[in-house]
């Protein structure tokens, strides 16, 4: 079969355009209308004149840039014209709260853009859903075979042993703000942690925005408001900038954690100072990225984010299609 795809879905180092509608995906740069698979700050930017979306997407985009101008929310699963001939839906990608697929179809092809994405159970987002198709555009951010995440059950009962077996002490928890923060305190909860978490400021609002969209992340305190003494034996998140800084000193002997799926490489963890490291990503591990290729096995594979070499190899291996693109603006924010 001959793809006529790469005329109408144009890779390019600002994003996947697509000209004949002059509609862009997760764009670098400002543009007239975008498509934005999630709120992190590689994939959404401010600035577009038209910005499609789910509404939880949008809302952390009026949180993070003070603006809802151009706001165009769309329902899972609901179809968009585009124009010329495009009609996009979205599907739930796994991620972070409001993070979507994007799916583009043009006669009888259908072309998916995952964004980042992962497989694991998370109680703050919808699973990520399997949607065949003839172009996959996939990230692969983890993608080497040293990268395969350990059952975040695991990570979140040492965190709680380490809490438990120190109660003169706090252990520290580096997390963005966006995501994983929430996840590591949603598992916390269902692991039984009933006790109060406390929140740097920097991770207020977003913590808010998650329970107002029914994520139910109990009993959370800012560490602005506690003395030395309330946090003794407590868990803290802060964003990871703020692990070694000035603020960390006013807090009781911390213990230094992060949560990440970095923490899989050690020189990480020692550049960071971090005494306990998390092995906990919102991204597909190789084992995810390689098993969701052979799951939609699409006639090609594109590859955006990073660690594309290995996954270009593993595809041809396997005789599978596959292309490197070489996108710019992503970075590590979201990991
Ligand atoms: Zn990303
Ligand atoms: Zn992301």
């Amino acid at each position: 079969m001959v793809l006529t795809a790469s005329s109408w879905i144009t890779p390019t180092p600002q994003g996947i355009h697509l000209p004949g509608a002059d509609v862009w995906v997760d764009p670098s740069v400002p543009v007239g209308r975008a498509l934005v698979t999630h709120g992190h700050a590689d994939h959404a930017r401010g600035g577009h004149g038209q910005t499609i979306a789910t509404a939880e997407t949008l809302a952390i985009m009026a949180l993070r840039y003070g603006v809802a101008e151009g706001a165009h929310p769309l329902v899972l699963h609901e179809a968009l014209a585009l124009g010329d001939g495009i009609t996009a839906w979205l599907a739930p990608a796994g991620h972070v709260l409001g993070s979507a697929q994007v799916v583009l179809e043009r006669q009888g092809e259908r072309v998916v853009i995952t964004g980042d994405y992962k497989r694991r159970p998370d109680p703050t987002c919808l699973p990520f859903e399997p949607v065949a198709c003839d172009i996959l555009v996939t990230e692969a951010t983890f993608a080497l075979p040293v990268f395969i995440h350990p059952p975040i059950t695991g990570e979140i009962a040492r965190l709680i042993e380490t809490s438990a077996a120190n109660p003169a002490r706090c252990v520290l928890v580096g997390a963005y703000a966006l995501g994983k923060a929430q996840r590591v305190i949603a598992e916390l909860r269902r692991a039984g942690h009933t006790a109060p978490i406390w929140l740097h400021g920097a991770m207020e609002a977003m913590c808010r925005l998650y329970v107002a969209h029914g994520i139910d992340l109990g009993d959370l305190r800012l560490v602005s408001e506690a003395s030395k003494e309330d946090l003794e034996g407590q868990i803290i998140l802060c964003p990871p900038s703020a692990l070694n800084d000035r603020w960390s000193r006013r807090l009781p002997d911390p213990i230094t954690a992060m949560a990440s799926g970095w923490m899989r490489v050690r020189q990480r963890a020692v550049q960071r100072n971090v005494e306990l490291p998390l092995i906990i990503s919102d991204h597909a591990d190789w084992n995810e990225l390689t098993a969701t290729i052979r799951e939609l096995s699409p006639a090609e594979t594109w590859i955006t984010h990073g660690r594309d070499d290995a996954l270009v190899h593993w595809c041809q291996t396997h005789q599978l299609k596959a292309r490197p693109l070489d996108l710019v603006g992503y970075d590590d924010e979201d990991d």
